[in-house]
């Protein structure tokens, strides 16, 4: 009843969509009884989750934050929110985000931005909780519950935890199943974990990840038990340090906050080493083309006839429209700026003359950034970098300018585009006293070595 009661008064953050407090009761009144009754808890025996909007969840409105899936209930569960609860959680609600998770703010979401609980001294002005999964972040950071679901197609998990002080890790792409989840990007949208700390984070993720057949990227391994396998301790691992990663115009404290990482590090008994990135500069134009042409394909469903909005627009006699005419009706009343924005470069760079010029080459760009963390990798067994170039931003401050906002998204992108695992942790305050993030990117599969290095920094 106490985490009810928190989310009604944390309203003016509008982090949740939805409240589904009989969901998140339901399970932790099993947890009392599998206690009362003397038997072994599930791992997550009465946890109540935030699920971001983006994972379908049965009989509960699941709207990717758009108008156009407004009225949309889902009649079966995602996989992730099936194994939370298979794990014994309950879901506290359906938390706010950036409209099919497109943004690094969560203004694009249909249904108002979030407020992020952090302020600086001495101003009111609300900061932005970051995006995508800026619900998910501002839930946990408020208290409002333990962990919360997030998605990470270019750093929307990663991001959001270093603005609000919190951990998130995106996993290996294909460690979580996609299956339920609504799609933005599929060669890139990965489920992960935010929760206050890394263990947390690694206790969460053993419950969502896992082999789903209905998912064909997903990996069919077996989840290693990371909560067991923490360690702080770095001794014999070397760290790398990508030198391409030293942005021009990098704010002074996000060199003095990297430097902390590395230091944190060598205390726990890691070497650190250099490594080159060569092709970093690269991924972020790439990025801005292979996650809209995906968006732009992925979207193509929403058309008014399957799901949600319908608008039916008269034609001039006054009679019905036609087909096309309710396809453009709905989705120029459904979608948001920033998605068609997305879809509208997103079929420019899939067009017949320029797919080469634009979609061939972010794809061959893609596989070169993936050969340098090979490379760096040769060298090293973790990669630190700062999450995000700057401390959370006040809302509005990059609303207008879509390329700025993008430039956010400037260390998270090269991992995402690897699929490789990768995790924010707190790494401590501005001067202003708001929360930066380190990021550690690990190799294929080695979550185990991304979570330990973020306990030794946490
Ligand atoms: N900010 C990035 C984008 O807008 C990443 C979003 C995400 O990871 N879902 O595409």
């Amino acid at each position: 009843d106490a985490f009810v009661v928190k989310v009604a008064k944390a309203k003016p953050l509008n982090a949740f969509l939805v409240e589904t407090p009989d969901h998140a009761l339901a399970a932790a009144r099993a947890a009392d009884a599998a206690r009362a009754a003397g038997e072994t808890l599930k791992p997550l025996a009465g946890v109540p989750i935030g699920m971001k909007d983006l994972f379908c969840t049965n009989g509960v409105a699941t709207t990717a934050a758009s108008h156009i899936l407004e009225g949309f209930v889902p009649t079966y569960e995602s996989t992730i929110s099936q194994k939370l609860w298979d794990a014994g959680a309950g879901m506290l609600g359906k938390l706010n985000m950036d409209q099919f998770a497109m943004g690094s703010s969560n203004e694009t979401s249909a249904f108002g931005n979030v407020i992020s609980p952090w302020r600086r001294p001495g101003s009111d002005a609300p900061l932005a909780p970051g995006g995508s999964s800026g619900g998910s972040s501002s839930a946990v950071a408020a208290g409002l519950c333990p962990g919360a679901t997030g998605t990470d197609t270019g750093g929307s998990i990663r991001q959001p935890a270093a603005f609000t002080g919190i951990s998130g890790i995106k996993p290996t792409y294909g460690r979580c199943s996609r299956w339920g989840t609504i799609a933005f990007a599929s060669s890139l949208d990965q489920a992960g974990p935010m929760a206050r700390d890394v263990r947390d984070c690694a206790i969460l993720l053993e419950a969502m990840a896992g082999f789903d057949a209905k998912d064909a990227t997903s990996l069919q391994l077996d989840v290693p038990r990371w909560e067991q396998g923490l360690s702080g301790n770095l001794a014999g691992k070397r760290v790398g340090i990508p030198k391409e990663y030293r942005v021009d115009g990098m704010p002074e404290e996000i060199e003095a906050l990297w430097q902390a990482g590395i230091d944190w590090l060598r205390d726990a008994g890691a070497e650190i080493v250099e490594v080159s990135l060569p092709h970093t500069k690269y991924a972020l134009p790439a990025y801005y083309i292979i996650a809209p042409a995906e968006a732009s394909s992925n979207l193509a469903r929403y058309d008014g006839v399957r799901y949600g909005l319908r608008e039916l627009p008269a034609n001039e006699s006054g009679g019905g429209a036609g087909l096309q005419d309710m396809y453009a009706a709905t989705r120029a009343a459904g979608f948001g700026p920033e998605v068609k924005r997305r879809i509208m470069i997103g079929t420019y760079v899939l067009s017949a003359g320029f797919y080469d010029a634009y979609y061939t080459q972010a794809q061959k760009v893609r596989a070169l950034i993936a050969r340098d963390f090979e490379r760096a990798f040769e060298q090293c067994d973790v990669l630190l970098t700062p999450t995000a170039p700057s401390a959370a931003f006040a809302l509005g401050e990059k609303s207008a300018d879509p390329i700025a906002m993008y430039l956010n998204d400037v260390f998270t992108v090269p991992s995402s585009l690897a699929g490789l695992p990768a995790m924010s942790v707190p790494g401590g305050l501005d001067k202003q006293g708001l929360p930066l993030g380190l990021q550690i990117i690990g190799k294929p599969l080695d979550e185990q070595g991304v979570l330990n290095a973020g306990l030794a920094i946490e």
